[in-house]
């Protein structure tokens, strides 16, 4: 199911260009347009859900081809070994600007915790 308005549908059928670095059956890695680290990479599954929760609650399998591909992304990164951020934005508050399920793949430099 692909939502007409949403942006990450639109780069999931090349109708809007990315930077793509992987590409799987389901999912889709593509560099982060305003790069937050040195890596920077969105995994997201072809299939529209609004986030992670609910992709979960709805059976897909997909959080966890996400998660699994966002690991391939860091080890091709070659961040992997130093370690990774891997960020799920849920909802507007959290700072979630594009309602299609992504995960934030960063890397490459210090990450402070708390994160801002
Ligand atoms: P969110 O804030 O929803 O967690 O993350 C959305 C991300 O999508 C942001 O980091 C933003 O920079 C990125 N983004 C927004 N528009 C585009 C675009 O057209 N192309 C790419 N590659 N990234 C985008």
């Amino acid at each position: 199911m692909a939502e007409a308005d949403c942006l990450f549908c639109k780069i999931a059928k090349g109708e809007v260009p990315a930077e793509i670095v992987r590409e799987g059956e389901r999912t889709l890695a593509f560099r982060d347009i305003n790069p937050q680290a040195p890596t920077h990479v969105l995994v997201i599954p072809r299939e529209h859900h609004p986030d992670a929760a609910s992709a979960a609650a709805a059976g897909t399998g997909l959080v966890d081809e996400v998660v699994t591909e966002a690991h391939a992304v860091a080890e091709a990164e070659g961040v992997a070994g130093t370690g990774y951020r891997l960020v799920f934005n849920t909802g507007s508050g959290a700072g979630q600007t594009v309602f299609h399920l992504h995960a934030h793949v960063l890397g490459g430099r210090g990450l402070n915790w708390p994160p801002g």
